[in-house]
Protein backbone atom coordinates (compact mmCIF):
# COMPACT_ATOMS: atom_id res chain seq x y z
CA UNK A 1 0.00 0.00 0.00
CA UNK A 2 0.94 3.75 -0.82
CA UNK A 3 -0.03 5.72 1.99
CA UNK A 4 0.12 9.39 1.97
CA UNK A 5 -0.63 11.88 4.96
CA UNK A 6 -1.93 15.74 3.74
CA UNK A 7 -0.85 17.85 6.33
CA UNK A 8 -0.98 21.79 6.65
CA UNK A 9 -2.85 25.03 8.58
CA UNK A 10 -6.90 25.49 7.89
CA UNK A 11 -7.25 27.03 4.28
CA UNK A 12 -3.90 25.56 3.18
CA UNK A 13 -5.83 23.59 0.36
CA UNK A 14 -5.78 20.31 1.93
CA UNK A 15 -9.36 19.24 0.68
CA UNK A 16 -8.51 20.23 -3.25
CA UNK A 17 -5.46 18.85 -3.72
CA UNK A 18 -6.41 15.64 -1.67
CA UNK A 19 -9.01 15.03 -4.09
CA UNK A 20 -6.34 15.37 -6.85
CA UNK A 21 -4.38 13.17 -5.50
CA UNK A 22 -7.08 10.36 -5.21
CA UNK A 23 -8.29 11.08 -8.68
CA UNK A 24 -5.10 10.96 -10.30
CA UNK A 25 -3.62 7.82 -8.02
CA UNK A 26 -6.77 6.00 -6.85
CA UNK A 27 -6.17 6.00 -3.36
CA UNK A 28 -9.23 5.65 -0.76
CA UNK A 29 -9.40 9.26 1.25
CA UNK A 30 -9.62 9.48 4.94
CA UNK A 31 -10.53 12.80 6.11
CA UNK A 32 -11.52 13.39 9.87
CA UNK A 33 -13.00 16.56 9.35
CA UNK A 34 -15.51 15.17 6.46
CA UNK A 35 -16.41 12.06 8.82
CA UNK A 36 -16.87 14.24 12.07
CA UNK A 37 -19.39 16.40 9.63
CA UNK A 38 -20.97 13.37 8.52
CA UNK A 39 -21.32 11.85 12.29
CA UNK A 40 -22.81 15.19 13.19
CA UNK A 41 -25.49 15.94 10.27
CA UNK A 42 -26.65 12.04 11.21
CA UNK A 43 -27.48 13.30 14.57
CA UNK A 44 -25.89 10.76 15.97
CA UNK A 45 -24.55 10.12 19.87
CA UNK A 46 -20.91 10.97 18.84
CA UNK A 47 -22.10 13.81 16.38
CA UNK A 48 -23.39 15.62 19.57
CA UNK A 49 -20.29 15.22 21.43
CA UNK A 50 -17.75 16.31 18.26
CA UNK A 51 -20.12 19.27 17.39
CA UNK A 52 -19.26 21.18 20.80
CA UNK A 53 -15.74 20.88 20.26
CA UNK A 54 -15.35 21.90 16.08
CA UNK A 55 -18.00 24.98 16.82
CA UNK A 56 -15.53 26.04 19.33
CA UNK A 57 -12.40 25.45 17.04
CA UNK A 58 -11.31 22.91 19.29
CA UNK A 59 -9.44 19.12 18.58
CA UNK A 60 -12.19 16.19 19.19
CA UNK A 61 -10.97 13.80 21.92
CA UNK A 62 -8.18 11.49 20.41
CA UNK A 63 -10.58 8.20 21.86
CA UNK A 64 -13.12 9.67 19.59
CA UNK A 65 -10.65 9.48 16.21
CA UNK A 66 -8.78 6.57 16.78
CA UNK A 67 -12.11 4.89 16.88
CA UNK A 68 -13.65 6.88 13.13
CA UNK A 69 -9.91 5.63 11.83
CA UNK A 70 -10.16 2.07 13.49
CA UNK A 71 -13.40 1.64 11.61
CA UNK A 72 -12.54 3.74 8.56
CA UNK A 73 -9.25 1.96 7.85
CA UNK A 74 -10.36 -1.48 8.41
CA UNK A 75 -13.03 -1.44 5.68
CA UNK A 76 -10.22 -0.31 3.60
CA UNK A 77 -8.01 -3.59 3.23
CA UNK A 78 -8.10 -3.76 -0.30
CA UNK A 79 -7.32 -0.32 -1.39
CA UNK A 80 -4.00 0.85 -3.23
CA UNK A 81 -3.54 3.04 -0.47
CA UNK A 82 -4.90 5.36 1.72
CA UNK A 83 -4.99 9.30 1.68
CA UNK A 84 -5.26 10.95 5.42
CA UNK A 85 -6.33 14.45 4.83
CA UNK A 86 -6.38 16.22 8.58
CA UNK A 87 -4.90 13.43 10.54
CA UNK A 88 -2.58 13.10 12.42
CA UNK A 89 -3.46 16.19 14.04
CA UNK A 90 -1.31 15.04 17.07
CA UNK A 91 1.93 13.44 18.21
CA UNK A 92 -0.62 10.90 19.81
CA UNK A 93 -2.38 10.65 16.97
CA UNK A 94 0.97 10.04 14.62
CA UNK A 95 2.47 7.42 17.04
CA UNK A 96 -1.16 5.79 16.82
CA UNK A 97 -1.49 5.78 12.79
CA UNK A 98 1.88 4.39 12.58
CA UNK A 99 1.38 1.61 14.83
CA UNK A 100 -1.74 0.80 13.42
CA UNK A 101 -0.21 0.33 9.96
CA UNK A 102 2.42 -1.38 11.30
CA UNK A 103 0.01 -4.22 12.40
CA UNK A 104 -1.31 -4.25 8.65
CA UNK A 105 2.31 -4.60 7.81
CA UNK A 106 2.56 -1.47 5.95
CA UNK A 107 3.38 2.10 6.87
CA UNK A 108 3.23 6.10 5.34
CA UNK A 109 5.30 6.26 2.24
CA UNK A 110 5.33 10.08 2.22
CA UNK A 111 3.88 13.39 3.87
CA UNK A 112 3.03 16.23 1.97
CA UNK A 113 3.42 19.74 4.09
CA UNK A 114 1.07 22.54 2.70
CA UNK A 115 2.38 25.86 3.01
CA UNK A 116 0.41 29.37 2.33
CA UNK A 117 1.02 32.70 4.47
CA UNK A 118 -0.74 33.58 7.46
CA UNK A 119 -3.10 36.21 5.95
CA UNK A 120 -4.02 34.63 3.52
CA UNK A 121 -5.03 31.12 5.17
CA UNK A 122 -7.50 33.52 6.99
CA UNK A 123 -8.51 34.83 2.96
CA UNK A 124 -9.31 31.74 2.04
CA UNK A 125 -10.94 30.25 4.83
CA UNK A 126 -13.32 33.57 4.90
CA UNK A 127 -14.07 33.20 1.27
CA UNK A 128 -14.53 29.44 1.46
CA UNK A 129 -17.18 30.22 4.18
CA UNK A 130 -19.69 32.52 1.95
CA UNK A 131 -20.81 28.74 -0.17
CA UNK A 132 -19.66 26.53 2.38
CA UNK A 133 -22.07 25.58 5.43
CA UNK A 134 -19.13 24.82 7.80
CA UNK A 135 -20.08 26.37 11.42
CA UNK A 136 -16.48 26.15 12.22
CA UNK A 137 -15.61 28.69 9.05
CA UNK A 138 -16.56 31.68 10.72
CA UNK A 139 -13.12 34.75 12.14
CA UNK A 140 -13.67 33.77 15.89
CA UNK A 141 -13.42 29.93 15.48
CA UNK A 142 -10.81 30.75 12.45
CA UNK A 143 -8.54 32.25 15.26
CA UNK A 144 -8.60 29.10 17.96
CA UNK A 145 -8.44 26.98 15.08
CA UNK A 146 -5.02 28.38 13.67
CA UNK A 147 -4.01 28.71 17.45
CA UNK A 148 -4.51 25.40 18.10
CA UNK A 149 -3.26 23.85 15.08
CA UNK A 150 0.34 25.81 15.68
CA UNK A 151 0.10 24.26 19.36
CA UNK A 152 -1.04 20.96 18.55
CA UNK A 153 -0.31 20.23 14.94
CA UNK A 154 2.94 21.86 14.19
CA UNK A 155 5.16 19.26 15.85
CA UNK A 156 4.60 16.64 13.00
CA UNK A 157 6.58 18.53 11.09
CA UNK A 158 9.66 17.90 13.15
CA UNK A 159 7.86 14.24 13.87
CA UNK A 160 7.78 13.36 9.78
CA UNK A 161 10.87 15.21 8.63
CA UNK A 162 12.86 12.88 11.43
CA UNK A 163 11.80 9.72 9.70
CA UNK A 164 12.84 10.80 6.19
CA UNK A 165 9.09 11.67 4.81
CA UNK A 166 8.34 14.89 4.82
CA UNK A 167 8.05 17.18 1.60
CA UNK A 168 7.08 20.60 2.03
CA UNK A 169 5.35 22.12 -1.05
CA UNK A 170 4.23 25.69 -0.77
CA UNK A 171 0.32 26.22 -1.32
CA UNK A 172 0.24 29.66 -2.71
CA UNK A 173 0.44 29.50 -6.50
CA UNK A 174 -2.51 28.39 -8.41
CA UNK A 175 -4.06 25.21 -8.01
CA UNK A 176 -2.67 23.39 -10.50
CA UNK A 177 0.65 24.30 -10.28
CA UNK A 178 0.88 22.97 -6.67
CA UNK A 179 -0.70 19.75 -7.74
CA UNK A 180 2.04 19.30 -10.65
CA UNK A 181 4.47 19.52 -7.87
CA UNK A 182 2.54 17.46 -5.41
CA UNK A 183 2.92 14.75 -8.65
CA UNK A 184 6.19 15.12 -9.29
CA UNK A 185 6.92 14.56 -5.59
CA UNK A 186 4.84 10.59 -6.09
CA UNK A 187 5.64 9.99 -8.97
CA UNK A 188 9.52 10.11 -7.65
CA UNK A 189 8.36 8.09 -4.28
CA UNK A 190 6.43 5.47 -6.63
CA UNK A 191 9.57 5.22 -8.47
CA UNK A 192 11.16 4.51 -5.37
CA UNK A 193 9.23 0.99 -4.30
P1 LIG B 1 -11.00 19.78 8.97
O1 LIG B 1 -12.15 19.54 8.03
O2 LIG B 1 -9.88 18.80 8.78
O3 LIG B 1 -10.54 21.21 8.95
O4 LIG B 1 -11.55 19.51 10.46
C1 LIG B 1 -12.60 20.27 11.01
C2 LIG B 1 -12.64 20.09 12.51
O5 LIG B 1 -12.86 18.70 12.84
C3 LIG B 1 -11.35 20.46 13.25
O6 LIG B 1 -11.25 21.84 13.53
C4 LIG B 1 -11.47 19.61 14.52
O7 LIG B 1 -12.40 20.17 15.42
C5 LIG B 1 -12.09 18.32 13.98
N1 LIG B 1 -11.05 17.35 13.53
C6 LIG B 1 -10.82 16.92 12.27
N2 LIG B 1 -9.83 16.04 12.23
C7 LIG B 1 -9.40 15.90 13.52
C8 LIG B 1 -8.38 15.15 14.14
N3 LIG B 1 -7.58 14.34 13.43
N4 LIG B 1 -8.23 15.25 15.49
C9 LIG B 1 -9.04 16.05 16.21
N5 LIG B 1 -10.01 16.80 15.70
C10 LIG B 1 -10.20 16.74 14.36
Amino acid sequence: MFNIIVLGAPGCGKGTQSANIIHKYGLTHISTGEILREEVELHTAIGSVVKTFIDKGFLVPDDIIMQEILINTSIQDQTKGLLFDGFPRTLFQADYLDDLLMQKKSKISLVLQLEVDKNELYNRILNRSKDSQRSDDKLETIHKRLEVYYEQTFPLIDYYKKQGKLHIVSSMAPVKDVFKKIADIIDYNLNLI
